[in-house]
């Protein structure tokens, strides 16, 4: 096993650089190519000048940004005085200019159509056009065309043959070059150039005006630079055929997307899918497998070298210089992975997979473009079900990132805390599917689990019976067992039953939620306690076996269902326990059917358990010295809770050590001052302890202390950032607490109030 828990199947380690890949991938390519779904053109691309490489639209990040709209007068040709007025954000690109282009409907530029102009720093002469594409309210009215650098205007020039075909005014790494642009720009990055533009402009009075302008920016998500729009010749692939078979496959349920949601934006994107950019010019990659022909220049796209030119027999090949997208790999994971284009065993037997666990931020980079890849080339889906992760934010609820450096190493993680609770923690308490905040609270909640959950364990070893021989059978426990045994079977049914639900609709953190709850509260806490007394044989020896059974029976039968979330420990505490042979990873999975459900069991139980938390509270509340038993009584809400408690009386006793408690008829007082809490299975008293002389002094230290701790933490709780960014969990705590602190409060107040008098009275 993986140290973080995954079962990985190691004897198949595969790279996405080993030969088998490099087979796939030219084999893919080939293939398309052939199907006329690959083609080599000159497209517009997204330039990364830094990293020197065209990048598909995915690797591009458009952010508003502030800049500036410079106002430029391009002058007549004709020597007229004047000239048109162009908005730009980009002086530096005017050394491109085809033209300047207005809008065939607006009345202020109607006549200027057809007039030439000289295109300022440039000295060249364009003709002044007319298109509809040109927005009359941005500006002027009136465009400059640069075709290489900028798509409408490429589009806009499309419509015009009759203009100049343009030229390249910038390099590859973005620094002005070619023959139009005057000796004092060559060599100029962006920035440098449109700095010494805006300069010449304003000394020639060309400039009219700088107006601030927030404008979408585009820039490369690696380098971060802004991108180039550049017009060059990249190898695409065909999108929308492969993309209609995928969009239906969803669409009738061949393919389920988790959480559903997630499905709209899922189909947006295919729906007006663009083509693909798949070539790269950086240096690490799988060739493009594509030989020109050094005689008559015929392109051969072969999986394999080819010895000659199919057209000419000529033998000087040369290979395409650029290298794939590296996601051209990938998209056929699922089943290059296997052995594609092989038809192998293991492609039988394990394609298509079933279950895509991921990230949302690569739903189009990968997940969507593997079911392209998968009805394509197989005509068979990758995979069945897509599952999107939510994506950890750190305790700020800041996204995690290299660039803030606040992303903590999980290997550091499983080292000091152990792989199970980084696992836990990533499901318990932050919903899965959606973004959380990740840290040490979430950590050290997981890890107080494992230890509850190892101590279980602890506890219930010197309890197994002698010769138990697994598999262990559900205890015949009945309808006449004791109420705590039926109970927490009954209890454990409904867990069954509730974490298979969740795990069937993908809602992982639901199970877990209701594995901590049971496992925690109803069987560590409640019945461990209770059932303690039964175990030692002092209730007799049936009652013991009986519980015994139950016991054990429900602590393996918690550790299967847990394994999937802490494989480490629960494997471990299995093998403590009576095993059968093997690891508890290839056990059975517990089925709800098992056993009954018993929902008297737990009506009955309800009653029980609050009496015990109430007394529990109020000896606290009241100061009760550890070892004392005060009297309790319980004035029953009605006949039913009055057989329960008569029937639970000992239990109730034992867990809230108290004497009683003993039931009070309606309308009848306790016969002793006692303090009460009333809830729904009526009311439950406790014997009120004198107020000791000196007392006083220290009530009030108390008072004063808790005072403090409240208005810490209503100070917290009042902090807005702290209920925008804290766990829910978190944020309940604080509530509870300081609820909790107030109730303290008033009842110090009560004694307060009550030795005052008593005080007085002397
Ligand atoms: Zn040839």
């Amino acid at each position: 096993m993986h140290a973080g828990g995954f079962s990985v199947d190691w004897p198949r380690f595969r790279y996405t650089m080993d030969p088998l890949s490099t087979r796939a991938t030219r084999e893919a390519f080939v293939t398309l190519h052939r199907a006329g779904l690959i083609y080599r053109g000159e497209r517009m691309v997204n330039w990364d000048p830094r990293l020197r490489t065209a990048l598909s639209d995915l690797e591009v990040l458009h952010s508003e940004e502030d800049g500036e709209l410079l106002y430029l007068r391009y002058p007549w040709a004709d020597g007229t005085p004047g000239g048109i007025e162009v908005a730009t954000v980009r002086p530096e690109t005017l050394f491109g200019d085809v033209a300047v282009a207005v809008h065939p409907d607006d009345d202020r530029h109607r006549a200027e159509v057809g007039r030439a102009v000289v295109v300022p720093l440039a000295g060249r002469t364009v003709p002044v056009i007319a298109d509809p594409a040109v927005d009359p309210a941005f500006g002027a009215g009136a465009l400059k065309i640069t075709p290489r650098h900028d798509l409408v205007d490429r589009e806009i020039a499309s419509r015009h043959p009759e203009l100049v075909v343009p030229v390249e005014i910038f390099d590859e790494s973005g620094h002005l070059a070619g023959p139009w642009v005057p000796e004092a720009y060559r060599g100029l990055d962006r920035d440098a150039a449109r700095t010494r533009a805006i300069e010449a402009l304003e000394g020639a009075g060309q400039l009219l005006r700088r107006v601030p302008y927030r404008h979408t920016v585009a820039r490369s998500e690696r380098s971060e630079v802004p991108i180039e729009p550049r017009l060059s010749t990249q190898w695409f692939v065909r999108m929308a055929p492969l993309a209609a078979p995928v969009v239906d496959a969803v669409r009738r349920g061949e393919i389920r997307i988790h959480p559903e949601r997630w499905s709209r934006t899922f189909f947006r994107w295919m729906e007006e899918i663009q083509d693909w950019c798949i070539s790269r010019q950086v240096i690490w990659g799988h060739p493009i497998p594509v030989y020109y022909c050094a005689a008559c220049g015929e392109a051969t796209a072969a999986a394999d070298r080819p010895a000659a030119c199919p057209a000419c027999r000529g033998t000087d090949l040369r290979a395409d210089p650029d290298v794939l997208d590296t996601w051209f790999t990938s998209w056929l994971w699922p089943f290059a992975a296997l052995g594609w284009p092989e038809p192998t065993a293991l492609l039988d037997r394990y394609y298509p997979t079933s279950v895509l666990v991921t990230g949302r931020d690569i739903m189009f980079f990968w997940v969507a473009r593997m079911m392209m890849a998968g009805y394509r080339f197989t005509g068979r889906p990758p995979f069945s079900d897509v599952y999107f992760t939510g994506m950890l934010r750190d305790e700020q609820g800041r996204r995690m990132s290299k660039h803030l450096g606040n992303s903590p190493d999980p290997i550091e993680i499983i080292r000091s805390r152990g792989a199970d609770a980084l696992r836990f923690s990533l499901v318990f308490p932050n919903p899965t599917d959606e973004d959380g905040p990740f840290g040490p609270a979430a950590l050290d909640g997981a890890r107080n689990f494992l230890t509850k959950l190892w101590n279980l364990v602890r506890f219930t070893l010197p309890h197994v019976p002698p010769g138990t021989m697994p598999p262990y059978r559900p205890p015949a426990v009945g309808r006449t067992g004791a109420l705590e045994n039926r109970w927490i079977l009954s209890r454990y049914q409904r867990t069954v039953a509730e974490v298979e639900r969740a795990l069937l609709a993908f809602e992982p953190t639901r199970a877990a939620t209701a594995l901590h709850s049971f496992v925690w509260h109803d069987l560590a806490d409640r019945y461990v306690e209770i059932s303690k007394e039964a175990l030692s044989g002092t209730r007799g020896d049936p009652l013991r076996r009986e519980t015994q059974a139950v016991l054990l029976f429900v602590v393996e039968r918690s550790l299967r269902m847990l394994h999937p979330f802490v494989p480490h420990v629960t494997e471990e505490l299995w093998h403590a326990l009576p095993h059968p042979e093997g690891f508890l990873d290839a056990a059975a999975w517990p089925r709800p059917s098992e056993v009954d459900p018993d929902p008297i069991s737990e009506v009955e139980m309800a009653p029980v358990l609050e009496a015990i938390h109430l007394l529990r509270n109020l000896r606290a509340e009241e100061k009760v010295a550890a070892g004392a038993t005060p009297r309790a009584w319980i004035r029953p809400a009605g006949p039913e809770v009055a057989r329960i408690v008569a029937a639970e009386r000992a239990t109730i006793a034992r867990l809230a050590q108290v004497t009683g408690p003993d039931l009070l008829d309606a309308g009848t007082p306790p016969p002793v001052p006692a303090a009460g809490r009333v809830a729904p299975l009526g009311e439950c008293f406790l014997e009120r302890s004198p107020v000791a002389p000196g007392t006083t002094e220290t009530l009030e230290r108390e008072r004063a202390k808790l005072s403090q701790l409240l208005q810490r933490t209503r100070d917290r709780l009042a902090d807005p950032g702290f209920r925008a960014r804290a766990p829910p969990e978190v944020v309940r705590e604080a509530e509870e607490k300081a609820a909790e602190l107030e109730e303290r409060i008033a009842r110090i107040d009560d004694h307060l109030k009550e030795s005052a008098s008593s005080a007085g009275s002397r």
